[in-house]
């Protein structure tokens, strides 16, 4: 009987595994992308339900309880969270798995230290469960504005950190070696400080890289902690650990590339450099915003060949995609050919243009990267930057300027510019943004959402 349960668990967690991969997969189209979610959620609830299943496991009560509490408040507040609120939330349910990582490491360490190998792996599952939670922590707090987002700069921060992870690893491995669980507090609580000392410094721009890293770092605890309970009674839940881990550390570790790729930023200019911290040099930009009519900007649209929109963070704040919408559906009537620009960290988190777009029905055929569209904006009669600010910021190519290499949109190379923003806001990187100053560059001031909504009008109208 116990073999078949054995066998039956075993092919549950092939399988989940399998599936967890396609999921990863589909996640790469945001066409496939909810599939992938479901695929990868249903893998988990599988994966969960037949450890159950393991012999000699006990505290059925505590786990159910664990279980319906964690699972009820996950489930609630995915439901309620804003798209704006994405990454904080990431923030805390990937700290979550940092600490699951860590605890299940301390388990392994306080049952006994007798396997030199297993309490290696945990310690290393500890250090790096620890420093994610306790980092994840600090990211939450900033992205949610209970700390100030602006990087807190300690003296000698990065002799001071050092020193206490190479101290609270040394507590770990004395530990191990004297066989001496009390040295194991220190430790434990030396490595939450390492990682909000890590944290602190790191301005709130940065942060949505910071998560994808600690995203990354859980899975690589989660790898080290499958492989110290593979030789224990939840082997079979080890191995499966192991490969979940893994394929999370590799997909955060690329994706934590790709987004400090998309702002040219190496990961220790992200994690060491304080960036924000230092004001912008240099005087303020010379001339003035001009603003135009509702009336003025919608003949500029109507009558153009080629309108291409480029969208940022303010159309999340605005919900502004439907709108958008009607306007791409009104101004194509009238025979417009509109295009999307999407720029890679647009917004708060990866692909979150493509989300709002996707969701309102924007046809992905009229959205193009970076790199496609640059070369068109010449030709593009105006260009319509909805709530963007850092993304078309001219100042990326200037020297000294903090946006200094990052690839942006080239849309101050369109024949007009118009920007729907609020007022005189800056962007998430802090910094004046030059295109508003343009002979080319018009504002429509208001938020994104309403602005759209009288552009679409008059338009109608005329
Ligand atoms: P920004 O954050 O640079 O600018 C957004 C602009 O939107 C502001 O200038 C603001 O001006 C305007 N705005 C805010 N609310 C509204 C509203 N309701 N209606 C109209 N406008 C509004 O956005 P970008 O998308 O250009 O840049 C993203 C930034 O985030 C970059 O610095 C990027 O590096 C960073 N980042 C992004 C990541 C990602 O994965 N996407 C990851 C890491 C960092 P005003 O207040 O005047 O309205």
């Amino acid at each position: 009987m116990t073999d078949v349960l054995g066998t039956v668990t075993d092919a549950v967690y092939v399988v989940a595994v399998l599936v967890f991969i396609l999921g990863l997969k589909a996640l790469s189209s945001p066409e496939t992308a909810r599939r992938g979610i479901i695929y990868a959620g249903v893998a988990m609830l599988a994966a969960v339900a037949v450890t159950f299943l393991s012999p000699g496991l006990s505290n059925f009560l505590l786990i159910a309880v664990g279980v319906m509490v964690g699972g009820g408040i996950g489930y609630y507040w995915a439901r309620v969270v804003k798209m704006t609120a994405m990454p904080q939330m990431v923030a805390v349910f990937n700290g979550m798995g940092g600490g699951s990582a860590a605890a299940i490491a301390a388990v392994e360490i306080l049952g006994g230290i007798s396997d030199r190998t297993i309490v290696g792996l945990s310690i290393a599952g500890a250090v790096i469960g620890s420093i994610s939670i306790a980092g994840s922590v600090i990211a939450f707090l900033k992205l949610q504005g209970w700390l100030p987002s602006k990087p807190l700069v300690l003296p000698a921060r990065q002799v001071v950190s050092s020193a206490v992870l190479v101290v609270a690893v040394g507590f770990g491995v004395f530990g191990a070696v004297v066989s001496e669980l009390t040295w194991f507090l220190p430790f434990f609580l030396l490595l939450l400080l390492y990682g909000v000392l890590l944290t602190l410094p790191i301005g709130g721009a940065d942060m949505p890289v910071v998560i994808s890293l600690f995203n990354a770092l859980t899975g690589i605890a989660v790898a080290l902690d499958g492989f110290a309970l593979v030789s224990g009674p939840l082997g079979d839940a080890g191995y499966a650990m192991v490969i979940a881990g893994t394929l999370v550390g590799a997909a955060g570790s690329l994706l934590t590339v790709l987004m400090a790729r998309a702002m040219n930023r190496s990961i220790g200019n992200v994690l060491f450099g304080a960036f924000g911290a230092v004001e912008e040099s240099g005087g303020p930009i010379q001339g003035s915003m001009r603003p135009m009519e509702i009336d003025d900007a919608a003949s500029l649209l109507e009558y153009a060949n080629l309108v291409i929109v480029a969208p940022g963070y303010g159309m999340a704040v605005a919900q502004a995609q439907q709108k958008v919408k009607e306007l791409t559906d009104v101004l194509e009537a009238r025979g417009v050919t509109v295009k999307f620009a999407i720029h890679p960290v647009a917004g708060r988190m990866p692909g979150h243009m493509n989300v709002l777009l996707a969701e309102a029905g924007i046809a992905y055929d009229k959205l193009f990267d970076r790199d496609e569209i640059n070369a068109e904006f010449p030709n593009a009669d105006v260009v319509l930057v909805i709530g963007a600010n850092d993304v078309v910021n001219p100042a990326a190519r200037r020297a000294g300027s903090p946006l200094q290499g990052m690839p942006i949109l080239d849309v101050d190379r369109a024949k007009n510019v118009l920007v729907i923003k609020r007022g005189q806001g800056k962007g998430f990187a802090g910094i004046e943004n030059d295109l508003f100053y343009a002979d080319n560059c018009h504002m429509l001031y208001g938020d994104a959402q309403a602005v759209a909504g009288k552009l679409v009008a008059a338009i109608k109208k005329s």
